[in-house]
């Protein structure tokens, strides 16, 4: 078992000193807010009085607060305290963020690993839950056990940005999803329907497409866009076409939708109407 500190106790940081706990494990705790961490006192934990005393008390500091900005402020009030230490952030933000944030860690003498946390809080020491590291090897090795207690731990390479890049990535196509799905459901209520009742349509359909992404995966891994197509992106952009004027005849907003349209568009007007919709990619590519 080993000694752990954890530095920010809201939802999550709560959640992640609790599972730590229950598990069997010593934990220390310091919140801005010295009342959040009454509770988790009353279960073992041990109250520190400063983020330089937890870093201190632990072989193990886990970091989460609600940005950046709040994470650097707890750190400068501890920056003596970082030298030989082991540091993981599970603080959400940008790669940039975390690779900023990792030189200056390490720059202190510590060691970083960074995080992103693929849960809600009462997901977290059950099954299905997932955090992604990146970062030192080394140290997601020393910890394994104790990080294991949290979630599924998947190291992804040194870079302590990925992490971030990752759980944006597959944020990212869940909110690509959601916003499908409220965009359908507002075409479907324009005509006084229940999206309870739509639902039974609409999920066989999303897990059959879902089935494509693999064909689609390779395209974009190959650039071979144009093999095997069986809906070109020609056909494909007048569908988009269709969807913002039924939202039009509705009285739907196309926000959602018009994008998607104006990007597979771009790849027609460069006469690559033969291409599958994994051409878009291109497009989004060099918008860089
Ligand atoms: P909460 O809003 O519940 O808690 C925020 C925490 O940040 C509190 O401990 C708060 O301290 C602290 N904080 C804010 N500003 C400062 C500051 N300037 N100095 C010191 N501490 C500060 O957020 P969560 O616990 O839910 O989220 C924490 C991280 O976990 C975020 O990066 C979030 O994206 C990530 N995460 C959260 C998930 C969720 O569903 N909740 C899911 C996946 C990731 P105080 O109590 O003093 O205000």
């Amino acid at each position: 078992m080993s000694t752990i500190s954890i530095l920010g106790l809201g939802a999550m940081g709560t959640a992640l000193a609790q599972t730590l706990l229950r598990k069997g494990h010593t934990v220390t705790i310091w919140n801005r807010t010295r009342s959040r961490a009454e509770p988790l006192a009353a279960a073992g934990a041990k109250v520190a009085e400063s983020p330089a005393e937890a870093i201190a008390a632990s072989e193990l500091t886990i970091l989460c607060v609600v940005d950046y900005a709040a994470a650097r402020a707890v750190l400068a009030r501890a920056e003596d305290a970082l030298a030989g230490r082991d540091l993981v952030n599970l603080t959400n933000g940008t790669p940039g963020d975390a690779s900023e944030f990792g030189a200056w860690v390490a720059a202190k003498g510590a060691t970083y690993l960074d995080g992103g946390i693929m849960a809600i809080p009462p997901m977290i020491g059950e099954a299905g839950a997932l955090i992604l590291y990146s970062g030192s090897p080394a140290l997601f090795e020393r910890h394994r056990q104790a990080l294991d207690a949290l979630a599924e731990s998947r190291h992804l390479g040194d870079d302590p940005g990925l992490a971030a890049l990752y759980d944006l990535s597959l944020l990212s196509g869940m909110y690509g999803l959601f916003s499908g799905f409220l965009h359908a459901s507002a075409l479907v209520t324009s005509v006084g329907g229940k999206v309870g009742d739509f639902l039974p349509l609409l999920l066989p359909w999303i897990e059959a497409m879902s089935g494509t992404l693999p064909d689609l995966a390779d395209k974009i891994d190959s650039g071979a866009h144009h093999r095997n197509v069986v809906s070109n992106i020609g056909m494909q952009k007048i569908a988009l076409e269709n969807i913002v004027r039924a939202s039009e005849e509705q009285g739907v907003a196309s926000d959602f939708i018009e994008p998607m349209l104006r990007l597979a568009g771009r790849r027609v007007a460069a006469g690559r109407a033969v291409d599958d919709i994994s051409a878009v990619i291109e497009v989004i590519r060099k918008q860089k």
